[in-house]
C-alpha cells in the first residue's frame, strides 16, 4: 500500500508539504530504499557520477555571535582561538592547486571587523596569484553587508555557503539570542544580498535539533527550492557539551535517526531541485564512520577534505565527536578504502560548478 504511494508521489514533478512530511515518515522503515533508488536514478541522470573536491580551510574561530549549538560561540571561554597565518593560508591553497582539488573553501567564525575584511580580500587576491587562478574559491564567513559581499566578489571568491541552519522563524529564534546580531530576517536579507553579488549561493540546515518536526524538515526543503539556492550544505546537529543547547539533549531524537533523517533529506532534495550540488557534510561522520560515503551514493556530490594544519584544528570544534576521518592527507587513503565509492569517481581538476546556478544565468 505505501509502496504503490510512495512510487507515484515520487513521479510528480512538484512536492507540498504533505507529500514530503509523509515521504520523510519513512526515515528509519525500509521504504526509505524506494526514495533513494530514485534520488540514485536522478542524481545519474543530472549531475553524474563525479564527486567534485573543496579543500577546507577552517581558518579562524573567532566569533563575535552566540549560537546556542555552536562550540565556537563567543561565550565559549574553553576553546583556544586562532587565526591561521597567511603563509598557512597560502601553504593550503598550494596543496589544493597542486593535488588537483580545482576548489578550496574558507570558514571562519562571525566578524564584521574592518581588519578581518580586509584580511580576506588581501588573501583572496595572494591565493589567486599564487595558484595562478586555476582555484574556484567558497567563502563562509557569515553574515556581512552588500559591500563586502561585492569586495570579496571583486577580490576572487566564487561562491558562498551561509546556512540558515532553520527556515522556521520560531526554531530559528529558540536556537540563537534574541538581539539584533541573530536576527532571522538579516540572515534572509544576507541571502539574498549573496544573490545579487553573482556568488553561486549556498545554504542549509541542521537536522534534528530539538523540538523540530517532519513538517519543520519539509519547509526546509521548500525554502531551498523557493529561494533557488544553487548549493546545499546541510546536516545532522550534533550536541556540543560547552553550548547552552546542551541541556536540552534529552530531548533529541536518537543520533541513528538524526543520520538517517540527514540521508533522506539529501535524497529527497536531490528529488526536487535535481541539479543542485550537495555537500556531504563532516557532521554526518561524527554519527557514523562511512556516514559521508553512503549520502554521495545515495544523492550528494561534493566532498570536502579538510585542509588545515593540524596544529589548528582541535579548536575548530563545532559539536562533540567531530571527526579528523577525512584530512587532505588521508584522501588517497579515503578512496581507496571505499574503493568503489559506490560507482562514483572523484573529479579532479575539475570545478564543478554549480549546474543549477549555471542554468539559473541562463534562464
Ligand atoms: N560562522 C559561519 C560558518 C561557521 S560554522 C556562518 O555562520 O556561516 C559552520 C556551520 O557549522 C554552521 O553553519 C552550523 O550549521 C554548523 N554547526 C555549528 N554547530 C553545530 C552543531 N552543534 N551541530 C551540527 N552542526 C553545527
Amino acid at each position: 500500500m505505501s509502496k504503490t504511494k510512495i512510487l507515484s508521489l515520487l513521479n510528480q514533478d512538484t512536492f507540498s508539504k504533505n507529500d514530503l512530511v509523509y515521504l520523510l515518515s519513512f526515515y528509519n522503515k525500509d521504504e526509505k530504499q524506494l526514495i533513494f533508488e530514485k534520488s540514485k536514478e536522478i542524481k545519474q541522470q543530472f549531475v553524474g557520477n563525479k564527486i567534485y573536491l573543496r579543500g577546507l580551510i577552517e581558518y579562524s574561530n573567532k566569533c563575535t555571535k552566540d549560537c546556542f549549538y555552536c562550540g565556537i560561540r563567543a561565550h565559549n571561554h574553553k576553546v583556544e582561538r586562532y587565526t591561521v597565518s597567511d603563509a598557512d593560508v597560502l601553504n593550503c591553497a598550494d596543496y589544493a592547486y597542486k593535488n588537483n582539488y580545482a576548489s578550496i573553501v574558507i570558514q571562519s567564525g562571525e566578524t564584521k571587523d574592518k581588519v578581518f575584511i580586509h584580511k580576506i580580500t588581501q588573501l583572496l587576491e595572494q591565493i589567486h596569484q599564487k595558484t595562478k587562478h586555476a582555484l574556484k574559491v567558497t567563502l563562509s564567513c557569515g553574515e556581512q553587508s552588500p559591500e563586502t559581499y561585492k569586495t570579496w566578489f571583486e577580490a576572487g571568491a566564487h561562491r558562498y555557503l551561509l546556512r540558515l541552519e532553520s527556515s522556521v522563524e520560531s526554531i530559528y529564534n529558540t536556537i540563537h539570542p534574541n538581539d539584533e546580531k541573530h536576527s532571522y530576517e538579516n540572515r534572509i536579507q544576507a541571502l539574498k544580498d549573496l544573490q545579487t553579488a553573482g556568488y553561486q549561493v549556498g545554504s542549509g540546515f541542521m537536522i534534528g535539533l530539538p523540538k523540530q518536526s517532519l513538517e519543520d524538515l519539509a519547509s526546509d526543503l521548500l525554502f531551498l527550492q523557493d529561494f533557488n539556492i544553487d548549493m546545499v550544505g546541510m546536516g545532522p546537529y550534533v550536541e556540543h557539551i560547552e553550548t547552552p543547547m546542551y541541556k536540552q539533549k534529552d530531548f533529541l531524537i536518537p543520533q541513528e535517526d538524526r543520520y538517517h533523517l540527514t540521508l533522506l533529506m539529501y535524497a529527497l532534495l536531490r528529488i526536487m531541485m535535481k541539479d543542485v550540488n550537495i555537500a556531504s557534510t563532516t557532521a554526518l561522520d561524527a554519527l557514523n564512520p562511512t556516514g559521508r560515503i553512503e549520502a554521495l551514493s545515495v544523492a550528494c556530490n561534493v566532498l570536502m577534505p579538510n585542509l588545515t594544519p593540524i596544529i589548528y584544528t582541535s579548536n575548530y570544534h563545532l559539536y562533540n565527536n567531530k571527526p579528523d576521518s577525512l584530512h587532505s592527507d588521508k584522501l588517497v587513503a579515503y578512496i581507496e578504502k571505499h574503493k568503489t565509492l559506490h560507482g562514483n569517481n572523484i573529479a579532479f581538476g575539475e570545478h564543478g560548478n554549480s549546474k543549477h546556478f549555471e542554468n539559473r544565468k541562463n534562464d
